[in-house]
């Protein structure tokens, strides 16, 4: 942010008196210079947004569209991530199939 003096339209130097922020001019004319720390302060509340909104997308897309992951190992690729669901097979007094899909390689394997 680069402001100029109202007075003499030099480039206003920031200081630093008795703690608070000045933006000051060679000419002597200095004013407060609090709206910096508003403009960090959203600056940071922006991205925080942007990043909630980012995680709120991703968490929608998962419930919608794929299975919860789980840490397994894929036989393929051995990558230790995958997704998973299960299966009732014909018969109710068959246990259910444990299906898991890899989500590096797609690859889909299962467990009995
Ligand atoms: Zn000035
Ligand atoms: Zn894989």
């Amino acid at each position: 942010m680069v402001e100029f003096c109202p007075e003499c339209s030099s480039l206003l130097r920031k200081k630093l008196l008795d703690g608070k922020s000045y933006l000051a001019c060679i000419c002597g004319y200095k004013q407060e210079f609090g709206s910096n720390k508003d403009e960090i302060q959203k600056n940071i509340q922006e991205k925080k947004q942007a990043l909630d909104d980012g995680l709120i997308i991703v968490s929608e897309k998962d419930k919608i569209s794929v299975h919860p992951l789980v840490t397994r190992e894929c036989p393929k690729c051995k990558h230790n991530e995958a997704e998973a669901w299960q299966e009732q097979t014909r018969s109710a007094d068959e246990p259910s199939t444990s299906f898991f899909r890899c989500v590096k390689c797609k690859n889909t394997w299962r467990e009995y």
